[in-house]
């Protein structure tokens, strides 16, 4: 059989953010369009200026050590950007006086980067996806967001697969807006066009404060079920927030697309960077014992740790433990570590949602020796207070065990329970709850090393 690779074209990488192994790092990838050979400086002074905004901004600031940044120096013929000032009228986004003001009409750049694309003046887009690609299977194939910086100082930008910019005052804003788009998949807060409605994360048309999807934020951080206008369409679709970044420039995340940054980042990366021993059963021989985890932390450090012996809790707050001949014996053991991110940015705790990664090792054990795994389970619950069900919807990798869901009343007495083994991706099941009677219920979530207990109210 014959295999053609079509390769790009080899550019100087540089390495702007080094945090760690990129297979264990969200990768950011920024390249220029419309920067000349002469002006590869300029370019990796924007780039570092944009990365330096994006994490400095909540909640990229307190996640920065799970990301790597890259700038690609990608040649353009010609500096600058297309600019075919075809729509000859002021719109919502743009007017013509400010559009042809920028006096280039085309320039030959790598990208072929356009303003007026799709009939709106600010629409920033790099044309040329092929070109993007192969540049980033030549020179940084471990990518996981792309971020092109076009080198004009008009304003404009785009989400979608890149997020794009020009050099404009506000550029650096405008990346962490479209990253917001690309990265996390958020609708914009403001109204974009009825083309551009959809259920989104941080949009919806469902107006009962009981069922809509941000309903664990209601009331907290000026997060409510705002209408996009007084009229259909807008009247149909909803935001969370009256000044989110999805919306204004001058706003931060509101508190309902900071968590979806959060579960994206947990959904690509675990904070477990290295663990030891590599494999996943350890001979017992009379010696010492060691096992540690290497911890990629949030700033401020909001990951709980905590060991286990078989089923006993045996240490808190330690990234390695020594176990000696007085605490092991010849019998078979499994040696565990619980990694939890008790974040209050994505409300875990408040009600039932939790981001949980672990590791457990077999002591004279007989199992085949293989390389050990990191365990991953995110989970939520809603809605809460709830009428008729209690959704359960996670994402596991790995999970062996099995783990059961009770409800029960606060005295105890069991009422629903379900046991399960978490299977690889995303999967959702609920409770009916519509024969119980109105009042406060328990919600137990345990596996073999893991018990927690959350109050939800029948209403
Ligand atoms: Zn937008
Ligand atoms: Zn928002």
């Amino acid at each position: 059989m014959f295999q053609f690779n079509l390769w790009g074209q080899v550019f100087d990488v540089e390495v702007v953010m080094d945090n760690g192994a990129n297979d264990k790092r969200i990768n950011f990838v920024y390249m220029g369009d419309g920067y000349t050979e002469m002006q590869q400086t300029n370019f990796i002074n924007d780039a570092q200026s944009a990365i330096d905004a994006q994490f400095n901004f909540t909640p990229y600031k307190e996640y920065k050590n799970f990301f790597n940044a890259f700038a690609i120096k990608v040649i353009s013929n010609e500096e600058g950007v297309d600019h075919p000032q075809s729509i000859p009228e002021d719109t919502p986004y743009g007017d013509y006086d400010d559009c042809q003001a920028f006096l280039i009409l085309t320039a030959d750049t790598y990208f072929n980067s356009t303003f007026d694309y799709n009939g709106i003046h600010r629409l920033l887009v790099p044309i040329n996806n092929t070109a993007i690609y192969d540049v980033l299977s030549t020179n940084t194939p471990f990518y996981d967001q792309i971020n092109i910086i076009v080198n004009t100082g008009e304003y404009g930008g785009s989400g979608g697969a890149f997020a794009t910019t020009s050099i404009h005052a506000s550029a650096n804003l405008i990346m962490i807006h479209e990253i917001g788009h690309s990265f996390a998949d958020l609708a914009d807060e403001y109204w974009a066009g009825e083309q551009y409605a959809a259920e989104k994360t941080n949009m919806t048309q469902e107006t009962d404060p009981a069922l809509v999807k941000w309903k664990n934020w209601i009331g907290d951080e000026n997060i409510g079920i705002y209408a996009h206008g007084s009229s259909p369409p807008q009247s149909d679709w909803h935001r969370p927030h009256q000044s989110c970044m999805m919306k204004q420039l001058n706003g931060q995340f509101c508190a309902v697309c900071r968590e979806a940054t959060i579960d994206q980042i947990y959904t690509l990366v675990t904070p477990i960077d290295n663990f030891l021993p590599v494999e996943n059963t350890v001979d017992f021989d009379g010696s010492d014992l060691n096992f540690s985890v290497d911890l990629i932390l949030p700033e401020p450090n909001t990951l709980e740790i905590e060991w286990f012996i078989d089923d006993i809790s045996y240490a808190t707050e330690v990234d390695n433990i020594t176990l000696t001949d007085t605490e092991i014996t010849d019998e078979t053991h499994v040696i565990s570590v619980n990694i939890e991110d008790t974040t209050t940015l994505s409300r875990t705790y408040t009600f039932a949602s939790g981001y949980l990664f672990s590791l457990s090792w077999s002591i004279n054990n007989t199992l085949s020796v293989e390389e050990n795994q990191i365990q991953k389970f995110l989970y939520k619950v809603y809605p809460n207070p709830t009428q008729n069900h209690l959704n359960f919807s996670y994402t596991a990798e790995y999970v062996q065990e099995p783990f059961t869901l009770l409800i029960s009343d606060l005295q105890g007495k069991k009422i629903q329970a379900k046991t399960f083994t978490p299977e690889n991706g995303t999967h959702e099941f609920s409770f009916d709850v519509n024969n119980l009677e109105t009042g406060i219920y328990m919600l137990n979530i345990k596996a073999s090393h893991y018990n927690r207990s959350f109050k939800f109210i029948k209403e």
